[in-house]
């Protein structure tokens, strides 16, 4: 029994509070970029896949981890691994301040305003399911309407499908253009005293369209209608900025951004996660607990039950910086030379055709091969050494949308090179080699 709190749990320590518009601490200074060297960072890339150089072309599934995160989660392993929020010891209290560190990495990496507007949580999947199973049974009701998009993962229709059936309510489905551009006009006129919620994505995986947030969220609040975003696969391509996106949620995953799996995090506004009851129960998320009452833990940690896992926000905290330490300019200029590549050398080869061409995209190109189902195109690919992803990309009603059963979808990153592009556009012109087309 400890001496100091008479057998009481040890206080937890607080997440950093900040003013509103407090100044958010100094991320890594970046260096100049040189892709040369960015990948000697990445142990995994160095390898030859059937005899050939790997070129890994599937970040938007999965990014690499580069030495600093896979060395920050051995680092916890080796010199603090214990629990968190828990301990009087120092490994607990080392392994304490490392996982709330990287809180406070995630909330100036999105810009929010508080460390307590961060629940650390398994990923975007598991961020929407917590805002659809509380949130969402807080405020929607028989009737109620929650819109979504044409070009939505399924992680941003299932969770809304299981609301809705719960309670009554219906989706709402904003249209997309051919070119895989969200049609603004057309989710307005969803909009009606009905609405409450808007959920979309801010960049497709499929398509890689960057849809015009600060816009929708103008829309949205005019309405009096909150915005949920699913970050996914905007938080590894270009600089978010929560407060001035407006939004009242935002979803992303750890493993999509350098980092490990089984992390991620959902923001949302204080105020919003205040209101919101709990949803998973167990350690951690309480306050106290008598047979008769519980009472529960502040935010964010009435949102993390149970065991978090530390070791995976540690490896998030290294991936931000790692990224940080690159520097977005860089990024963004790199991954645009690359898209602008890839996008003339599938658009050089006969029966290909580039599926998504959004006025604002990331670097994901989506494509079918005339008469090639994409399945073939991926293994004959990977018979290249050049990993891609073919399928429907988790986003079933959008292929339909598209009329295609499926596409090949080479998503870049900043770590890959043309070079790696060029070994896809060769790739591609063997596939139509041996199909004869
Ligand atoms: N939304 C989008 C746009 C995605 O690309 C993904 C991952 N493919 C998800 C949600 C789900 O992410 P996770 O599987 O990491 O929860």
């Amino acid at each position: 029994m400890s001496a100091l709190t008479g057998g009481r749990p040890a206080p937890r320590p607080a997440p950093r509070d900040r003013a509103a518009d407090g100044p958010a601490p100094a991320g890594p200074a970046a260096v100049p970029f040189d892709v040369d060297r960015i990948r000697e960072d990445f142990p995994i890339l160095r390898q030859t896949v059937r005899g050939r150089p790997l070129a890994y072309l599937d970040n938007a599934a999965s990014a690499q981890k580069p030495r600093a995160v896979i060395e920050a989660v051995s680092r916890f392993y080796t010199d603090m691994s214990s629990n968190v929020h828990r301990g009087l010891h120092e490994l607990s209290e080392r392994a304490t301040a490392a996982y709330e560190k990287s809180r406070a990495t995630v909330r100036r990496f999105l810009n929010a305003a508080d460390d307590r507007e961060i629940v650390f949580l398994r990923g975007t999947t598991e961020a929407i399911n917590l805002v659809a199973n509380t949130w969402g049974v807080q405020h929607v009701r028989a009737g109620d309407e929650i819109v979504i998009s044409e070009m939505e993962h399924h992680s941003n229709i299932v969770p809304w499908q299981l609301l809705c059936e719960r309670q009554g309510a219906r989706l709402q489905i904003a249209p997309i253009t051919d070119a895989g551009d969200l049609r603004l006009d057309a989710l307005e006129q969803l909009l009606n005293p009905r609405t409450r919620l808007v959920a979309l994505p801010h960049v497709s995986n499929a398509l890689g369209t960057v849809n015009p947030v600060r816009r929708i969220v103008e829309i949205a609040h005019g309405r009096g209608v909150p915005v949920l975003l699913d970050g996914a696969q905007a938080a590894p391509h270009l600089p978010v900025d929560v407060r001035a996106i407006g939004c009242d949620f935002f979803a992303f995953s750890g493993h999509k951004l350098y980092g490990p799996t089984g992390i991620g995090a959902l923001y949302a506004r204080a105020a919003l996660l205040e209101e919101m009851p709990p949803w998973q129960g167990g350690g951690d998320m309480i306050a106290s607990v008598s047979f008769e009452k519980t009472t529960y833990n502040r935010i964010p940690y009435k949102f993390e039950a149970g065991t978090p896992d530390i070791a995976g926000a540690i490896g998030l905290g290294a991936a931000i910086e790692y990224v940080e330490g690159i520097g977005w300019p860089g990024i963004e200029a790199h991954e645009k030379d690359l898209l602008d590549h890839g996008t003339r050398a599938l658009s050089s080869i006969p029966g290909v055709r580039i599926v998504g061409t959004a006025r604002e995209k990331v670097s994901v190109l989506s494509f079918v091969v005339d008469g090639v189902h994409p399945h073939d195109v991926g293994t004959i690919l990977d018979g290249h050494g050049v990993a891609i992803r073919a399928g429907h990309h988790c986003a079933q009603p959008l292929m339909d949308r598209l009329g295609v059963p499926a596409t090949a979808r080479a998503s870049l990153s900043f770590y890959n090179t043309r070079a790696e592009i060029d070994a896809l556009e060769e790739g591609i012109r063997s596939v139509r080699e041996v199909f004869g087309s």
